[in-house]
């Protein structure tokens, strides 16, 4: 199955907005089996869009095209696609109705351009928009004029906002390409996540025992990102299933705890979910992270049952007075040292009455550091009730990458503490 994907957005080509629907979207669709095999990015230009989707359509049986749905003068999808096709625009009569109850719900007068959202090419299906005004569009071409060998193609047509964008594509265009092109083959997938191992190391361990099951078809990807990498199994055909449950079975034996989750789920995520299984609690102290731990924890939903709240002591008397370092071991040790590490723990760990605090002092750099803690030392401290523990870093990265691994670290001590191995082989 051929699926093709265009990207409108003068804004992507430059450079300006990250395209987000392209990885986002290819994602999804790798999951079920399903392979964008190109992919194109346009500018705003009704001829470029035109062009596009007709080569598209000369070729592909799925053809996905994002942007371009709005009010705006801007946004000509709509119309250079029934255009293409030779369809009418008819105003429907649903989608006006249901753009009317969205402006008079958040009390705003409504524009009269607003209205060509509602206008809908002759034989289209229209995707609800659960989020916005723009509906998107599926429109089943049978016969294909543009395609030499003839046959059916379906074309989607998406909302630009990936809020809008997303739940669309999950609720409602997943659904419809099931229904249309139904017989892909048996095709199996898992991702397990890691964190602690490179990306070298990761496979290194896994690639040898899994050697004889990549003749029998298995596929495996590395993703690599600061701090983290996933393993990717897939495999199709009749065995796949079987396939890739066997290989998660080595790839969990070799890498074990270093793995901390499945698919997209977050670390942060695991270590909420790990908390409120156990009904525990968690302080932070964040020096050089300035809060990134607890804007992680805080992404999570649900987190304000076991996250109590966080101190950003950036300063030496904030580690004094907020958190009640002691002055000697700032002046013996220093602000970025194990004692101080302890002391901050276990300072947040009596003002927020946790089960848990976590602690962060560092060096992001690219100045401050010296011989012996260079720039990109971290030293991270678990306090729990019985006990402190604190791990010393070497991070030497820009000060985002620092902040994102040292915090993914500071997760990570946190995990393991609970006793977390991701749910195994479901
Ligand atoms: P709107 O009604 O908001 O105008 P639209 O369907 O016309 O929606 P666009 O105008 O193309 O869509 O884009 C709307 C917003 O979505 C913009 O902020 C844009 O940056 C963002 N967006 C569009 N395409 C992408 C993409 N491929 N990746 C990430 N963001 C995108
Ligand atoms: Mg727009």
């Amino acid at each position: 199955m051929n699926i093709e994907l265009i990207n409108t957005g003068t804004e992507l080509l430059l450079g300006a907005v990250l395209n987000t629907h392209q990885q986002w979207l290819g994602r999804q669709l790798a999951e079920l089996g399903r392979r964008v095999t190109r992919q194109v990015t346009v500018p705003d230009s009704a001829s470029a869009i035109r062009q596009a989707v007709q080569e598209a359509l000369s070729r592909a049986d799925l053809v996905l095209v994002t942007g371009g749905l709005g009010p705006t003068s801007d946004d000509l999808t709509r119309e250079e696609i029934a255009a293409l096709l030779g369809r009418k625009l008819q105003s429907d009569a649903g989608i006006a109705a249901r753009i009317e109850g969205f402006f008079a719900a958040s009390h705003r007068p409504m524009p009269d351009q607003v209205r060509v959202q509602a206008m809908v090419p002759e034989g289209a299906t229209v995707l609800t928009n659960e989020h916005g005004t723009a509906p998107g569009l599926a429109l089943l071409i049978e016969p294909n004029p543009f395609r030499p060998a003839g046959g059916r193609s379906l074309l989607i047509l998406l909302p630009g906002p990936p809020r809008e964008l997303r739940p669309m594509f999950q609720n409602q265009v997943l659904r419809l390409v099931e229904q249309i092109f139904p017989d892909v083959e048996p095709f199996a997938t898992r991702t397990l996540r890691t964190t602690g191992l490179g990306e070298s190391r990761v496979e290194e361990r896994i690639s040898v025992p899994l050697q004889p099951h990549l003749a029998a078809g298995l596929e495996v990807g590395y993703c690599a990102r600061p701090g983290e990498v996933d393993v990717r199994l897939i495999a199709r055909g009749p065995e796949a299933s079987t396939t890739v449950k066997t290989a998660e079975q080595i790839v969990r034996q070799q890498l074990g705890s270093a793995i901390f989750g499945e698919g997209q789920e977050t670390l942060e995520a695991v270590v909420v979910r790990r908390l409120i299984e156990r009904g525990q609690t968690l302080v932070v102290a964040e020096s050089c992270t300035g809060g990134q731990l607890g804007h992680r924890v805080t992404n999570v939903p649900g987190a304000s049952a076991v996250f109590r709240g966080g101190v950003i002591a950036y300063s030496n008397q904030t580690k004094l007075h907020l958190l009640g370092v002691q002055a000697g071991t700032l002046a013996t040790h220093g602000a970025v040292s194990e004692a101080t590490a302890r002391e901050m723990a276990e300072g947040v760990r009596r003002i927020g009455s946790a089960d848990f605090a976590l602690a962060i002092t560092g060096i992001a750099g690219p100045g401050g550091g010296s011989a012996d803690k260079p720039v990109g030392t971290a030293f991270i401290g678990l306090a729990s009730a019985g006990a402190t523990r604190v791990e010393r870093q070497c991070n030497p990265y820009d000060r985002e990458t620092f902040k994102w691994v040292t915090s993914q670290q500071a997760l990570d001590l946190l995990r393991r503490a609970l006793g977390a191995q991701a749910r195994a082989g479901n």
